[in-house]
């Protein structure tokens, strides 16, 4: 897949509902800024200068491929990932987060720890082999969904199948399942080539029709792709709104009326004992999460330089108090920084030959993002203030008669009327547009509820050193 035939290979039938209508996400203006962004990141597999950036020679065609798909047996090779996760996610300053290399990261963990499944279902090895060698060559577009459409959680759990509205294997044949039911949030789905789609609940087996584990083409009939509204105002407009003009990841509920999905692709069916394996595999979680913190540090980044440049453009970094703040941005960014490279540097073999960041540390940087993120949405408001809103309502306010009052009046403290309001355009599409408020919900929610998550790390944390650290006092 080249950048030419990316936006054409979504060109395949599938369903994609937009404003009360089917829609062509190819030709749709409210997809052209985002799938226009994915398209050049593909291009950097053409350019031989940043060929080996992001990606490496796959053993089956020697064409270079996404080093997601790298399964890491050392720490050069987990450090090869990084840089190319950084690079990937540079391109959109941490913003597009669902550009593939977190579910292509995962299918790579769930493929390196094969072996593991063989007891739930004796073809897993041979199908995920298959299929992920698919997946890299062609450069498939991947996403993973996960989580049941949110209609009763009090009682999910006891609630009937199709009630409740939960995705169940519906059918059996000698080709394949079908599968209804629905599934939320699909964050990219609609311009991916494949789902990733499995349960995240626990599940009793008694409820085993949900316990299953599918690879869903997107183009497959009957499934249907409920898009959000779209936060790409005004697409061609990059000068007034620089975000949410190319980086909208559109999000999606899926709704599955009797798809049909064929048995290759069928990772796992009738298995919660297998489901609740494949959520917890050390490997999948450890190089997707590797991925997510990577891509929260350039967006934390990305945040403190807008601030800093707010701060000087008006003179309220000689403030103490934003000084503090600021140095707040620098300690977030600082201490993610860190948890990476102690991820890193304390990995470990798993299977003996495949080396994963250290989870503790990628949990910790994940769940702080949750906090760390709104924080610094934040830090940004409480520094600039009023001038968010005193912005001239498009760019073009500067090429009218009253271009030299507006030169005057909307200058900053070392910077000139157009660079000022530029800057605070940027700004606002980070904290104010729609795009803004989905990307602060996204932080706090997209790796799960963080409260049950930071419970949880308590929960699995090895305290007996601690209670022997008390020893000395506590023993009679
Ligand atoms: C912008 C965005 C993009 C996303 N993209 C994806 C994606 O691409 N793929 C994907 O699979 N998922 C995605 N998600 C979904 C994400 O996984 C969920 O939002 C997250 O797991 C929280 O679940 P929920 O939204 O269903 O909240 P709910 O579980 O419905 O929670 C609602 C409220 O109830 C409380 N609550 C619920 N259950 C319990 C409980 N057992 N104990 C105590 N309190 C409880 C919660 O704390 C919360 O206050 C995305 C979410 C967002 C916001």
């Amino acid at each position: 897949m080249t950048n030419h035939n990316f936006i054409n290979s979504l060109k395949d039938g599938r369903n994609v509902w937009l404003n009360g209508k089917k829609v062509d996400i190819t030709t749709d203006e409210n997809f052209s800024g985002t799938l226009q962004t994915i398209s050049q990141l593909y291009e950097l597999f053409e350019d031989p200068k940043q060929q080996a950036l992001v990606g490496y020679l796959s053993p089956q065609t020697n064409e270079w491929v996404h080093s997601a798909f790298l399964v890491p047996q050392s720490y050069e090779d987990v450090l090869k990932r990084r840089t190319a996760f950084e690079a990937w996610s540079k391109a959109t300053d941490g913003i597009m987060s669902r550009l593939s290399d977190y579910a292509r990261s995962r299918l790579a963990g769930w493929y390196a720890n094969r072996e593991r499944y063989r007891s739930f279902d004796a073809h897993f090895p041979d199908k995920i082999s298959a299929y992920y060698e698919t997946a890299r060559d062609e450069h498939r577009f991947l996403s993973v969904v996960q989580r049941d459409p949110q209609v009763n959680r009090a009682e999910q759990a006891s609630k009937d199948i199709k009630e409740a509205g939960l995705l169940a294997i519906t059918k059996k044949t000698e080709d394949g399942v079908y599968v209804n039911g629905a599934k939320m949030i699909g964050t990219a789905s609609p311009y991916s080539h494949d789902l990733i789609v499995y349960p995240l609940s626990k599940l009793e087996e008694s409820r085993k029709a949900l316990a299953h584990m599918l690879i869903v083409a997107a183009n497959s009939p009957g499934l249907h792709m409920v898009c959000r509204e779209s936060f790409a105002t005004d697409p061609q407009n990059k000068t007034d709104h620089p975000l949410s003009s190319q980086y909208d990841e559109m999000d999606a509920v899926l709704i599955f009326d009797n798809v049909f999905v064929p048995w290759e692709r069928v990772l796992l069916y009738d298995t919660p004992e297998g489901l609740a394996h494949i959520k917890a595999d050390p490997v999948s979680n450890g190089l997707a999460y590797h991925q997510a913190i990577i891509r929260l540090l350039i967006k934390l980044e990305f945040v403190a330089a807008v601030a800093n440049e707010i701060a000087e453009a008006i003179g309220a970094n000689t403030y103490l108090h934003v000084q503090e703040k600021l140095g707040e941005l620098i300690m977030q960014t600082d201490t993610i920084r860190a948890l990476i490279i102690a991820s890193e540097h304390e990995g470990k073999l798993i299977n003996r030959n495949i080396f994963v960041p250290n989870f503790n540390f990628i949990q910790t940087a994940r769940t702080l993002g949750a906090k760390y993120y709104p924080r610094s949405i934040e830090i940004l408001q409480l520094i600039g203030a009023g001038g968010f809103i005193q912005l001239p309502s498009s760019m073009d306010d500067f090429n009218t008669p009253i271009s030299g009052l507006l030169k005057n009046y909307f200058k900053g403290a070392n910077i000139e009327a157009e660079k000022r309001t530029k800057l605070f355009k940027l700004a606002w599409d980070l904290i104010g547009s729609p795009l803004g408020s989905r990307h602060e919900l996204y932080e706090r929610f997209y790796a799960g509820d963080p409260m049950l998550n930071t419970a949880k790390q308590y929960n699995q944390y090895d305290k007996q050193e601690w209670k022997n650290s008390l020893d000395k006092y506590l023993k009679p």
